[in-house]
């Protein structure tokens, strides 16, 4: 496994490659790797064959956070995260620093972002108002270093997945943004870095997100008529509220595509949450089939 450190020997590699005809799948992280990232690097890995490149590439987005959100606490093992991509068979590993991706932007030295407009309004962007544009800022450089094929990103983010496959089309990249399965623990909580932060007693707690989609998808498997959005995200909220810990931020019922909010809820609509455990925040979302 190659390890690249620099913006410009990233896309001299990618240039390389596609001179070469080389397909490059790529899978874009911010670390601290568990089965749900390794399982987006065998997907990248099927979708470009044996003679492909898969590219990972390791960098927690600055402009992604807020400043009260947890930057700097986020959680990093680099050795670990290392020995987890050789292991899954990445070929290149992209580690960039702050300086590498925005050269001199506490100095006004670096000022061109990246904005979608409609995809990224409500959910996570409405409790995180500047999240997107820094999403959406990084993954497009990151396309342009990696030049990819393909880009596998999780349905664990479905809203980040929706907002980065309309900026892929509505910007040209040429490439395909492919999604991939929330991997889970056994217990149904979707695998995320953040669970680290969790103590034992969070972390039993923490399940009552998976227990709420389970709920909404009992409700519409068990119903004739639609449900009203209204009314299940209050039964929602009761379900969550009967955890200590755990305070909800958002519920939302919405089409999977357009991601407009339901307000009749059936099956094949989707449901998101966001839900503070103790001062971590998780999210799950799931598919009311
Ligand atoms: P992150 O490192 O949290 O920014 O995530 C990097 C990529 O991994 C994103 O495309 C996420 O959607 C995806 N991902 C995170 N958690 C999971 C999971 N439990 N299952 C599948 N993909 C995931």
């Amino acid at each position: 496994m190659r390890i690249v450190t620099t913006a410009a020997a990233m896309q001299r590699l990618a240039l390389r490659w596609r001179r070469a005809g080389t397909r490059v799948g790529f899978v874009p992280t911010m670390g601290y790797l568990h089965g749900g990232h390794l399982s987006l690097v065998h997907r990248a890995r099927r979708l470009v064959g044996k003679r492909g490149i898969v590219v990972a590439s390791i960098y927690v987005n600055p402009t992604q956070f807020a400043p009260t959100e947890d930057l700097s606490a986020y959680p990093r093992d680099l050795e670990r995260d290392k020995a987890l991509c050789r292991k899954a068979g990445v070929d290149v590993l992209f580690l960039p620093s702050d300086a590498e991706m925005y050269p001199g932007r506490d100095t006004g030295g670096y000022s061109t972002y990246v904005v979608e407009e409609r995809l990224s309004q409500g959910m996570e962007g409405g409790s995180r108002p500047t999240h997107f544009r820094g999403v959406t800022t990084v993954v497009a450089k990151l396309f342009n270093l990696v030049l990819p094929d393909v880009a596998v990103f999780g349905a664990k983010d479905w809203q980040q997945a929706a907002v980065i496959r309309r900026m892929t089309r509505d910007l040209n990249f040429p490439l395909r943004v492919v999604v991939a399965p929330t991997r889970r623990e056994k217990d149904g909580l979707a695998m995320s870095s953040r669970n680290k932060y969790l103590s034992a007693e969070e972390r039993a707690q923490a399940t009552i997100l998976f227990r709420a989609l389970k709920l909404a998808k009992e409700v519409v498997a068990a119903s004739r008529t639609p449900n009203y959005a209204d009314v299940l995200k209050k039964e929602l909220a009761a379900l969550i509220a009967t955890q200590p810990a755990a305070r909800l931020d958002y519920v939302e019922f919405f089409d999977p595509e357009t991601l407009q909010p339901a307000i009749a809820v059936t099956r094949g609509t989707h449901l998101a949450l966001a839900v503070f455990i103790g001062r971590t925040r998780l999210i799950d979302n799931a598919e009311l089939k």
